[in-house]
């Protein structure tokens, strides 16, 4: 058996120049745990091209979702962006990562906070409900440069409160804090930085960072990483993995080459 199986595009969106979206068809076979991800690609010039990418589908849906961004020249971006419904794209058969709540202690409030595509992975773990087991609060902050990269920011406001099943589940338990560096917006500032304000977890209706109650998956650019990673380290928090559970899980969004 080959270790991709061919998905049809159900549906594609583009957000904007550089960021889209798509839903697929999903092998009842191709099993995942929300928050990880899989490779996909297509058939390049006779041979697959793939990438690590996010499910940003729950691990119950029964179709597939990816944000993808659109890299110029990207080996496979310039391709993929321009896929239309009744194609065909490759999925790996088999999923990975990080982020996944065992990987943590247990705590209050689980904080994910993503940068550009680094959405992904979330959008699938806020709408699992088995999350809102672990954790009182779920805090999901994304940083973009610009307000209109700000993905799914209806879907997350105002459709999953109002879902059938979701909505009473999520209410008061998800707080969703969009951000961004570039522009006016209603709340601004890089992550690393916002970690470090009173005035963020005064918004959030939280206390300050605390080690005692506070987890965190993150996923965003490398420098992102960096950044928070330093921020989390000088407050006590520790890293976990599959083998050792942490304060803090990380995934990068993706590979600075
Ligand atoms: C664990 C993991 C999960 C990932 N999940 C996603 C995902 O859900 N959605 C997604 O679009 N990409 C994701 N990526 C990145 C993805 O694998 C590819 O790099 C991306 O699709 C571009 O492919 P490419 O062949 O066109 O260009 P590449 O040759 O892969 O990348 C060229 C350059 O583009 C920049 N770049 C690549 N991806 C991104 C990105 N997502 N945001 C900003 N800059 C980028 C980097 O500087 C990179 O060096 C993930 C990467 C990893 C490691």
């Amino acid at each position: 058996m080959s270790n991709f199986y061919e998905a049809e595009v159900l549906s594609v969106h583009h957000w904007t120049d550089r960021l889209f979206s798509f839903t697929t068809t999903r092998e009842p076979s191709f099993r995942y745990q929300s928050g990880q991800f899989a490779m996909i690609g297509l058939d390049v010039e006779g041979k697959p091209l793939m990438r690590a990418y996010s499910m940003v589908s729950p691990h119950y849906e029964e179709q597939l979702e990816f944000l993808s961004i659109k890299v110029p020249d990207g080996p496979l971006t310039s391709h993929l962006q321009n896929i239309r419904i009744g194609d065909c794209i490759l999925v790996g058969r088999k999923a990975s990562g990080t982020l996944l709540s065992q990987n943590l202690l247990p705590g209050k409030h689980l904080y994910l906070l993503g940068t550009g595509t680094g959405l992904a992975p979330f959008m699938s773990i806020v709408r699992d409900p088995d999350i809102y087991e672990k954790f009182e609060k779920v805090i999901l902050v994304h940083g973009c440069r610009q307000v209109d990269e700000l993905a799914y920011q209806k879907r997350i406001a105002e459709d999953l409160p109002s879902d059938e099943f979701l909505g009473e589940i999520v209410a008061g338990r998800l707080v969703y804090y969009p951000t961004v560096t570039r522009e006016p917006f209603e709340n601004q500032g890089r992550i690393p930085d916002l970690l470090v304000s009173e005035h963020f977890y005064e918004k959030l209706g939280v206390p300050p960072l605390d080690v005692g109650t506070d987890r965190f998956m993150l996923c965003g650019s490398p420098a992102m990483l960096k950044d928070t990673v330093e921020v989390l380290e000088t407050h006590g928090l520790t890293e976990g993995n599959m083998s050792r559970p942490g304060h803090y899980v990380i995934e990068r969004a993706f590979v600075d080459k």
